[in-house]
């Protein structure tokens, strides 16, 4: 599988450009989308599931434009949006009986022999009788992401799937999608949540106010913060001041103050004499990315 993204715009109505200009590709695998609430994100997922046309540029899908074959790439899709809606009415079960009567699988045996397995799959058998309104805020977003897979698609997306989830809730669901992700399959997530990324995604990319400012593997991503992320020792009276001049990651207060992880952007280390430097991780280079961002 593969998705091309040529020179993406997107203007709303109101003349807010969401996406100004975006190419990106992206190949099997898990592909995170990452970048601040307002980066476009959604805007670029609703556009690929074919919800909404892009004001310039084309999507491509193993080779076939995405405006002109809608039928093909749609049957080839999964989609889980962001605030995904269940029928109150409808048991767990029955839900997914209808989604998958939406993917076009009419005969019923076929539909109840996929309907339990994928209930199986996703570890809600045991409610399946239970309405999807009454499930937990995990088991929801379980059942949303059943009703995605359900027809097998070759492309599933996934809309901050992990928003508002606690810690065990999200490592499950990671841990389903990366199970999901075998040999020509694109999964596509995206998230605000730098840990999303780093626990499962091979290919990754980062929005910001529209544009694409990152695209390739997360290790390549992490290496650009080399050499901008130390440690330090600060006493009480000097934080004012190093909040003032660098991204604090982390601060341990200690007896003399505080021991800190900071992140410089423009220049390289910083003027203290016990900095020393920090191997960077994704959430060190995203904060990075952003300051960088900032100071531009
Ligand atoms: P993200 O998913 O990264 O949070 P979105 O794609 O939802 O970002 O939104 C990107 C920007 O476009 C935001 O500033 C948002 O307010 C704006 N936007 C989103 N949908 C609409 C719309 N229907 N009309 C006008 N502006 C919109």
């Amino acid at each position: 599988m593969e998705i091309k993204i040529e020179n993406l715009r997107k203007v709303y109505s109101g003349g807010y450009e969401a996406l100004k200009g975006v190419n990106l590709t992206i190949g099997n695998g898990m592909f995170g989308l990452l970048g601040p609430n307002g980066a476009g994100k959604s805007t670029l997922m609703r556009i690929l599931v074919t919800l909404m046309d892009a004001s310039a540029g084309d999507v491509f899908v193993n080779g076939m434009k995405l405006t002109d074959h809608r039928k093909e790439v749609r049957a080839l899709m999964g989609y889980l949006p962001q605030d995904f809606r269940f029928f109150p009415k409808l048991k767990s079960w029955e839900f997914l009986d209808y989604a998958a009567a939406m993917a076009g699988v009419s005969s019923s045996r076929e539909r109840q022999m996929m309907v339990d397995k994928m209930l199986a799959e996703v570890g809600l058998y045991e409610v399946r009788n239970r309405f999807a309104n009454k499930l937990s805020g995990g088991m929801k977003r379980r059942l949303g992401i059943a009703q995605a897979l359900i027809g097998y698609p070759k492309i599933i997306v996934v809309d901050e799937p992990t928003t508002g989830l606690d810690p065990e809730e999200r490592i499950r669901f990671r841990n389903l999608l990366s199970q999901l992700s075998q040999e020509d399959v694109i999964i596509v997530l995206s998230t605000h949540i730098v840990g999303d990324i780093s626990s499962s995604c091979n290919q990754m990319a980062l929005l910001n106010k529209g544009e694409l400012k990152f695209a390739g593997a997360p290790d390549a991503f992490i290496r650009q913060a080399e050499g901008h992320v130390w440690s330090i020792n600060a006493g009480f009276e000097e934080m004012a001041v190093i909040k003032e001049k660098y991204q604090v990651i982390t601060s341990i207060p200690s007896n003399e103050g505080y021991s800190l992880e900071i992140v410089t952007a423009g220049s390289n280390a910083p003027d203290r004499n016990d900095a020393q430097p920090v191997s960077p991780n994704l959430e060190h280079a995203y904060v990075y990315f952003m300051e960088s961002e900032a100071n531009d």
